[in-house]
């Protein structure tokens, strides 16, 4: 836990590296890196991942495979909905400032059901039960914003409650870890928000903070 890596690469770099990778992702033509015996003997005795990935837990939104990247490459953390609490952000600064990654995306995709729960919650009433009601209602303030925003009320259209959850999950990282924010502040470090595609693989960004181009 004490030593400090050097980042291996630019927020750019590692932003272009997800970008390619999901591109052959999307084509098929995977490259399968840093996947064999000689990759995971290299790594035994440390990881320097260049990447956090914070994403839904939705099984068809696998990290690795979507971005065609392997063991050691990115420091995966993953909640239904892609929920934030302080244990969540306390392992993404983990990757970030212990590990050295440069960069760390929060990744959605349509057709949500954590969002799908807090558009039902919010139109029907209707809670979910246990402590799935913790997923949503920490969904639900994205919705308030959306409103804000809008000016005209409460603004329900799921798709873009979905995409609204998204930007608010980057500013809240932004905001709420003063580590981050200075990662980033400083150009060591960027926060990408994109929404992910289920039936064509495809990322879209949605959000940015931090050097990337
Ligand atoms: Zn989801």
């Amino acid at each position: 836990m004490t030593e400090t890596f050097e980042p291996r690469m630019t927020p750019a770099e590692a932003w272009a590296s997800l970008r390619e990778g999901n591109e052959r992702f999307i084509s098929g033509e995977m490259a399968h890196p840093s996947q064999d015996v000689a990759r995971r003997h290299e790594l035994a005795a440390a990881q320097s991942p260049f990447a956090v990935i914070f994403g839904c837990s939705d099984s068809r939104v696998a990290a690795e495979i979507i971005f065609d990247k392997g063991l050691g490459d990115v420091f995966v953390v993953r909640t239904a909905g892609h929920v934030l609490d302080t244990t969540v952000i306390g392992s993404i600064e983990y990757g970030v400032e212990i590990l050295g990654a440069s960069l760390v995306v929060v990744l959605a995709h349509d057709n949500c059901g954590a969002i799908a729960a807090a558009h039902e919650a919010l139109t029907t009433g209707h809670h979910a039960n246990g402590f799935v009601r913790a997923v949503v209602d920490r969904v639900l303030p994205s919705i308030v914003r959306t409103g804000n925003e809008s000016k005209g009320g409460l603004a329900l259209d799921r798709v873009e409650l979905g995409r609204e959850h998204v930007r608010n999950t980057v500013d809240q990282l932004y905001t709420y870890s003063a580590q981050l924010a200075t990662a980033v502040d400083e150009g060591r470090c960027a926060i990408v928000g994109v929404e992910y595609a289920l039936r064509d693989g495809e990322i879209s960004m949605l959000d940015s903070r931090g050097p990337i181009d």
